[in-house]
């Protein structure tokens, strides 16, 4: 595509995802402590410190996962807002990812209340959600596995409401040129190894790496947020842990 990426045919590309996150669903939890030594965390307790989201509101959580920026959201509402009406709406392309989901938030309170819901569906077409009918709209360490990123960002833009706010989570560039080279030690040798001794699958970290290498820089991908209409403040993202990942953010007015 014109944003850089290699160009790995679409087909085989949702293939490999499919593969990746089928063969680690269950061990998901674990790999993403033992990868980012726990740090996933802060940086996902982050997200929601920054989205500081009002009462009664409702999210669409994209490539949601096991679920842990939908729990946060609710944790959040409960504890800055009694709870209330918010919501959350998780959508992941992978049945076995969202089971995992699922299965966490059984017989929990949300779930009771209706306050949670699960769909089965791909980022890039989300059709069975209204235009301008949610208030945030957050996508974690996904958009990277997508086949074309700008797409995922125009469907963000579409189903948000006006004032509502899209926000990425992402692997992204470090720029320091010494903890560049650290972290390319880590991306190289300690993930790769990791998959192979924890999750018996040392090519799906690899392409995990390679993932991380080819989605575009900080600034690029900025970019691609305001072309799809959203309005950024300042240069649209935040770095954190020397830019290990990035939160990219914009409005939709
Ligand atoms: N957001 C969760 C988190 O931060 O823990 C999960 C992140 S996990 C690394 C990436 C997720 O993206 C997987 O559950 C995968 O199934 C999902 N995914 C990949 N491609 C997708 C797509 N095109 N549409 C929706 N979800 C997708």
């Amino acid at each position: 595509t014109h944003f850089g990426f290699k160009t790995v045919p679409s087909s085989m590309k949702e293939t490999l995802v499919r593969n990746v996150f089928s063969s680690v669903a269950s061990r998901y939890d674990l790999m993403n402590d033992a990868m980012s030594m726990g740090i996933h965390r802060l940086w996902k307790d982050h997200l929601l410190r920054s989205m500081a989201p009002a009462p009664n509101t409702r999210l669409l959580d994209v490539a949601g996962g096991t679920g842990d920026v939908a729990q946060r959201f609710l944790e959040y509402q409960d504890k800055h807002h009694g709870g209330g009406a918010s919501s959350v709406h998780m959508v992941d392309i992978n049945p076995e990812m969202l089971a995992e989901g699922e299965r966490r938030f059984a017989g929990s309170t949300w779930e009771r209340e209706g306050r949670i819901a699960f769909s089965v569906g791909n980022a890039e077409s989300l059709e069975f959600v209204d235009d301008c009918s949610v208030d945030y709209y957050t996508i974690a360490f996904g958009i990277r596995n997508c086949t074309h990123p700008e797409r995922v960002v125009q469907e963000a833009h579409r189903v948000l409401k006006p004032g509502g706010r899209f926000m990425c989570l992402e692997f992204s560039r470090v720029e320091n040129p010494v903890l560049a080279t650290l972290y390319d030690m880590h991306s190289f040798h300690v993930i790769p190894r990791l998959g192979e001794v924890l999750a018996g699958d040392r090519a799906s970290y690899e392409y995990l790496v390679e993932s991380i290498r080819r989605f575009p820089p900080q600034d690029e991908f900025a970019q691609i947020i305001r072309d799809a209409g959203f309005t950024t403040i300042g240069r649209g993202y935040e770095n954190l842990t020397f830019g290990t990942v990035a939160i990219h953010s914009g409005y939709k007015f």
